[in-house]
């Protein structure tokens, strides 16, 4: 993703090129579309480890996701997105060798692959809403790049970028600049 908001908003963008998330659902269920992307907190995701962790808040990955056949698995604490975004950052440790997505409806993906953007771009986050758009934008491109593996057809793509829009203006005020007009037109290039 190339950076669509204005420079210094991040302090080390892109430090780590992202490539690939594994997502899991439940396989007898196709993804819930029903919910609604409005700024809620995602119920049903969170981020597994799948390898030892031992320097980010943690919780048991079946508290958080269900019908996976979850055990005994660790997973990132809901609460340390911004923990994770700072110490995978400060430690370089690439998110792909520690973490898989678990999310089994559309806020739930939607928020993942946002916070998915946040852990490979490091922002001190002073710029709240030109951080969060860039994140917003970034997942929108990759649900649209994929969006035929995620199952989701025209309607709920068309529904997801208005909501997701609708966020990013929110966060401006009601003043909105030009450029993040821009940005959020740029997610279904
Ligand atoms: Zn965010």
């Amino acid at each position: 993703m190339p950076r669509l908001v204005p420079d210094g908003v991040f302090d080390a963008f892109g430090w780590c090129e992202s490539d690939t998330l594994v997502w899991g659902r439940p396989c007898e269920r196709i993804l819930d579309s029903s919910t609604p992307i409005d700024g809620s907190d995602p119920a049903r995701m969170v981020f597994v480890f799948h390898a030892p962790v031992d320097f980010l808040p943690r919780e048991l990955a079946k508290l958080h996701a269900f019908g996976m056949g979850l055990t005994d698995e660790w997973a990132l604490a809901p609460y340390a997105i911004d923990d994770a975004t700072d110490e995978l950052y400060a430690r370089r440790v690439r998110p792909q060798d520690v973490l898989w997505l678990a999310a089994d409806n559309l806020n739930a993906l939607f928020w993942g692959l946002h916070d998915w953007s946040h852990f490979h771009n490091h922002g001190p986050f002073e710029e709240r809403a030109w951080t969060e758009l860039q994140c917003d934008v970034a997942a929108l491109h990759w649900m649209w790049l994929n969006r035929e593996t995620l199952g989701v057809d025209d309607t709920v793509w068309t529904r997801a970028r208005h909501e997701v829009a609708a966020l990013g203006r929110s966060r401006f005020g009601g003043d909105v600049p030009r450029q993040a007009e821009v940005a959020l037109s740029w997610a279904s290039t």
